[in-house]
C-alpha cells in the first residue's frame, strides 16, 4: 500500500530523513520507534504530504506521490498533540472528519455516521459534549474518531496515546488493535512507548538520526536487536 524509496528531507543541509526505505503492507500495523528528534514525526508528514521530499519518493498503491495535495492523498493524519477544534463539540469534530471525505451525505446521514464512530472508540451518545469538558483520552478517542471519518486508506497515528496515563494506554492499546483489526484498516502509527509499540504492531521500525535501525516483527527485534543502539533503546542497558 505504502512504499517509500529513498526519502530524504534535510532541515538547514542537516538530513531530518535520511534514504528511508520502507513499505507497508495492506491491513499491516506498523509502529515506529524511536528517540526524540529521529524523525518520526516529519516521515508521517511526509507521507501525508505535508512535508515536501528533498530526494526519494512516496508511493501510494503503487502511484508517486509527488505533486499530489495532501487532501487528495487518502490518508488520515492523527497528529501528537490531536489539534481537536475547542469551539465545537464532540459530534462537529468528528462531523469535520466525515465532510473532508467530500460525499453529499444529508445531516442525517451524517449525524448517524457520527453516532457509530463514537460507539466504535467507545464514546457512546457524547456527540454534544463541550471538547473542553472532556479528559484527555477522551480527546485523543474524538480525535480518533475525526481521523477514522473518512476512512482512510492508510491511518496515521503520531503519538496517539502520548498524554495518557499508563493504565489507560494499556487498555486502549488493546482495543485499538481490535478495532483496527475489524476495520481492516492499515496503520503506520509513531510512538516512542515501546510497552506500546510491541503491543499494538505487526512490524516495529526503529528510528535514529533520520534512518531506519531495525525492522522486524516486534519478537524479532526483541530477542535480535540489529545493534547497540537498539538494544539499548528496548532497555538492554549493559
Ligand atoms: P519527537 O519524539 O520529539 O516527536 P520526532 O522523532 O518526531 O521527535 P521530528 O519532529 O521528525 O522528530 O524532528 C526531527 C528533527 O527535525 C528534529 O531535530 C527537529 O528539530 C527537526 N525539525 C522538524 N521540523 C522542522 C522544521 N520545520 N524546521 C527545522 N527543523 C525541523
Ligand atoms: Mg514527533
Amino acid at each position: 500500500l505504502l512504499s517509500l524509496e529513498g526519502a530524504t528531507v534535510r532541515f538547514g543541509g542537516r538530513p531530518v530523513l535520511d534514504a528511508v526505505g520502507l513499505d507497508v503492507a495492506e491491513h499491516e500495523i506498523v509502529c515506529v520507534l524511536g528517540p526524540s528528534g529521529s524523525g518520526k514525526s516529519t516521515l508521517l508528514r511526509a507521507v501525508a504530504g505535508l512535508q515536501a521530499l528533498d530526494a526519494g519518493r512516496v508511493m501510494l498503491s503503487g502511484r508517486d506521490q509527488a505533486g499530489v495535495p495532501a487532501h487528495k492523498r487518502g490518508v488520515g493524519l492523527m497528529f501528537q498533540d490531536h489539534q481537536l477544534f475547542p469551539q465545537r463539540d464532540v459530534g462537529g469534530n468528528v462531523a469535520f472528519g466525515l465532510r473532508m471525505r467530500g460525499s453529499g451525505a444529508s445531516k442525517a446521514q451524517q449525524d448517524a455516521h457520527v453516532r457509530e464512530l463514537l460507539d466504535l472508540v467507545g464514546l457512546p451518545g457524547a456527540q454534544g459534549r463541550a471538547v473542553a469538558a472532556l479528559s484527555g483520552g477522551e480527546q485523543q478517542r474524538v480525535a480518533l474518531a475525526r481521523a477514522l471519518a473518512p476512512r482512510p486508506r492508510l491511518l496515521m497515528l503520531d503519538e496517539p496515546l502520548g498524554q495518557l496515563d499508563r493504565s489507560l494506554r494499556e487498555r486502549l492499546v488493546v482495543e485499538l488493535r481490535e478495532l483496527f483489526g475489524e476495520l481492516g484498516t492499515t496503520v503506520l502509527a509513531v510512538t516512542h512507548d515501546q510497552g506500546e509499540a510491541f503491543a499494538l504492531a505487526d512490524r516495529v521500525v526503529v528510528m535514529r538520526d533520520g534512518k531506519i535501525a531495525q525492522s522486524g516483527t516486534p519478537l524479532e527485534v526483541w530477542q535480535h536487536p540489529a545493534d547497540a543502539f537498539v538494544a539499548r533503546f528496548l532497555g538492554f542497558d549493559n
